[in-house]
């Protein structure tokens, strides 16, 4: 199985590079962010209390977002892969998923990480508040809190697969196929 961590702060382009892989290698595409906002939608249970935190910016629990993701990956029967969009955001969630993965007898192949600044972030967030629809890109305020979360919480978690000799660092500037074609390239290399 080919299982990849996509990693990057908030506006990174993780969503729009996953598509790509998608569909290039068949892989099934699991994104917290969609799942929790799909359930804010839906106004489920697990919808109303990502909301309270999605809303300010903040990281839904560990536990109730292990417990979803474990869920997802298990609905699927014989998948070519994951690519785990959003996921992990934490040390914890990393153990976690490793443990779960080596439970159904696979591993993460790799992580990798489209690195872009702050400064362009923040550009790239504003733009995608004009068209997302998303409550938490049209506050700055909201924003700011998303890349320091990002800062303190999710960065340190490139150092768990660093350790795992699973890291690759890609450069997120440039145009969309010119980024898809980095992220072509390292797979390929595997
Ligand atoms: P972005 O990458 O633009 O921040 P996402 O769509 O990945 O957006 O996530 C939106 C929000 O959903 C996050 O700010 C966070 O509150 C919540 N969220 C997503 N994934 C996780 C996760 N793995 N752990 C905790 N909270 C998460």
């Amino acid at each position: 199985m080919l299982n990849i961590v996509l990693f990057g702060p908030p506006g990174a382009g993780k969503g729009t590079q996953s598509e790509r892989l998608i569909e290039k290698y068949g892989l099934v595409h699991l994104s917290t962010g969609d799942i929790f906002r799909a359930n804010m939608k839906g106004e489920t249970e697990l919808g109303l209390l990502a909301k309270s935190y999605i809303d300010k910016g903040q990281l839904v629990p560990d536990e109730v977002t292990i417990n979803m993701l474990r869920s997802e990956v298990l609905k699927h029967h014989d998948p070519k892969g994951f690519i785990f969009d959003g996921f992990p955001r934490t040390n914890n969630q990393a153990s976690a998923l490793d443990s779960f993965l080596t439970e159904t007898g696979t591993e993460i192949s790799v992580m990798l990480a489209l690195e872009v600044e702050e400064s362009e972030l923040k550009v790239r967030l504003k733009k995608r508040a004009e068209v997302s629809g998303r409550a938490d890109d049209a506050n700055p305020e909201v924003i700011a809190n998303r890349i320091h979360v990002y800062n303190a919480e999710t960065a340190p978690v490139k150092d768990f697969y660093q350790e795992q000799g699973k890291f690759v660092s890609i450069d997120g500037i440039g145009s969309i196929d010119e980024i898809t074609h980095r992220l072509f390239e390292a797979i390929d290399k595997l």
